[in-house]
Formats: structure tokens, sequence, C-alpha cells
């Protein structure tokens, strides 16, 4: 498989980024996001367009704030993607789900074209080990030994469970992330992506990510030589990325992330949204469902890469 596309415009290659909420506060995302603009930079910004009445483990603003939610629909105005990071930062029952959807299109004025799940959400879609096949599955519960037994796992596809959205989940949500990996080259690292996965029907497309959960993470992967890969393999970049975990200190942006984004935006570039991008990679390449030898191979680098980043993920 092979992942050579021509890109529009002339543009030798193509990135983006999804920024997921957590930790998030206006103070951040408007620092990290005034910068990106000013680049010319176009990516997605995941929400959790309602706040529960539960404890997150790891939380953040929601568009239930105000000056969050003006925030956001700035961004979206300015020709960002707004996205979906499950309705809010804690387990939510289908009917919440069902709730946060609308909200999300009473707010933003669409259903939410891409998604990521949030860590701690049990009704998160094809997660934890769901995220994973056959004998992976069994390296993956070694490797995340729940001590407590009250975790219950991931339950969003789960027909019968009261935390089931699925459904709802393939009528209105496009694209899904699932693994992240360290090459910058996301396209190469996953040439079949957006794939649609027959075991796992409730997602209608997923898309693969390049890590960068947090600054260091972000910054190692989008070094200058990596930036320089990109472009030469005229490949296509996901960032995977927490824009609230250390890119913003005392109000100052990370100066090593300016240095490295101010030369990327330098670059011929195509820098659109996640959605756009996976739109016209579809459009190119066409329909298509991953073999099992294909999900057996990213799973097994993906394990790896667990392995390699334990901290820094959610
Ligand atoms: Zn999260």
């Amino acid at each position: 498989m092979t992942y050579d596309i021509e890109w529009p415009e002339g543009k030798d290659f193509a990135f983006t980024i999804f920024d997921d909420p957590d930790w998030d506060s206006v103070e951040n995302a408007s620092v990290v996001y005034s910068f990106l603009m000013d680049l010319g930079l176009r990516t997605t910004k995941a929400v959790w367009p309602i706040a529960g009445d539960g404890r997150p483990r790891i939380g953040g603003a929601t568009c239930d704030e105000p000056h969050y939610l003006k925030l956001m629909l700035h961004l979206q105005n300015q020709g960002f993607e707004i996205a979906l990071h499950n309705v809010t930062h804690h387990t939510s029952s289908r009917e919440q789900t069902a709730k946060g959807i609308e909200t999300f299109f009473r707010l933003f004025g669409h259903y939410p074209y891409s998604m990521a799940n949030h860590s701690g959400c049990q009704e998160s879609i094809y997660w934890e080990s769901a995220r994973v096949s056959g004998v992976q599955r069994l390296f993956y519960n070694l490797l995340n030994l729940k001590l407590d037994g009250k975790n219950l796992g991931s339950q969003g596809h789960i027909e019968g469970s009261p935390l089931f959205w699925g459904d709802l989940c393939r009528r209105k949500i496009k694209y899904v992330r699932n693994f992240v990996l360290g090459d910058i080259n996301t396209l190469k690292a996953s040439p079949t992506m957006p794939y649609r996965d027959a075991a796992r029907p409730y997602v209608n497309y997923w898309f693969v990510s390049s890590e960068g959960a947090n600054v260091d993470s972000f910054n190692a992967t989008l070094s200058e030589g990596n930036q320089e890969r990109l472009t030469s393999e005229r490949g296509a970049c996901i960032m995977y990325t927490h824009f609230a975990k250390g890119f913003v200190v005392n109000g100052r942006l990370n100066d090593r992330f300016k240095v490295l984004m101010q030369r990327m935006s330098q670059m011929n570039g195509w820098f659109v949204p996640v959605r756009t991008l996976l739109d016209y990679i579809l459009q190119v390449k066409g329909d298509r469902f991953i073999t099992s030898a294909e999900r057996n191979n990213l799973e097994r680098r993906w394990l790896w890469h667990k392995i390699a980043h334990v901290r820094g993920r959610s």
C-alpha cells in the first residue's frame, strides 16, 4: 500500500493538529490559538460541549463556560474545525451523550465531523482493550492491569449497556481517532487511513495520529530533521496533542515550540483541519476496509509505541 498523493495547490505535504481539551483554560487556548492563527495554520480543536455534574479524573474548560465558548466560536469562524472529545470530561449515560451531541449541533451548526475518546469516559467507543484485537488485547491487558476492580472498560459500542451510543456515533460522526504512533509522517505509518474496520462497525472511519501529547513529545516529533523528512516524503501529519500541557507557562509560549511551528508554517505545506485532510485523502484513495494483517501490524506498532510513551496519555 502506497500513500503517494498529489496535494492540492501544488503543495509538498499536509500538516494538521487535533488538540484535545484536557486541562484547557481560556487563557491557555487564547495564547496558543492566536499564535497558530497568525501563522496561517487552520487545525482542529476538540471540545467538551457540556459541563458534567461528576468529578473528572482529568478535567478542563467546557463549552458551558461563556468565555471559552466565545473563543471556540471565534476559532470556528476563522476556519478552525471544532471537534468532539466525548461530551464532557467524565463518564456520560446514553441520554447525556445524546444531549451533548445535540448541544454541539446547536452551538456549532453541525454535528462533529471528527472525534477522539477521552480517557476516563467509560462510554468511550472501542477504547481501552477494545482498541486492539486478538493476541494484542492480551498484551494490552497485561500492560494495563486495573487493580481497583472498578473500571468497567469501554462501553460506547456495547449494545444493551446504559452507556451505549454507537448508533449515534455512526449516524452523526464521520472520523474517530485511534492509534498514535511516533512517525511525523502519519500517512506513511498508516497508509490505509482513513479506514473502515469491519470488526468495529459503529465507527465510520478511523484515523491515526503522530505523538505529541505534551510539549516535549510534540517538539521532538516536529524536529527540523523530521519536518524535512515529511516534506521530502510528500507525506501527511496529524499531530495528537493537548495544548494545555506545558505549551504555555506564565502566559508565555514555549520557545522551542514557537521556532518549530514558525519553521513549519513557512514550508510549502497544505495546512487544513483534520476533517478537510481526511475528506481529501478519502476522495483520492476511495473507501477502504483495513485488512486483518494491516490491523495486526498497526496494533503491534502502537503497543510498542505505548510502552515507550507510558506517560502523558489521555
Ligand atoms: Zn482527553
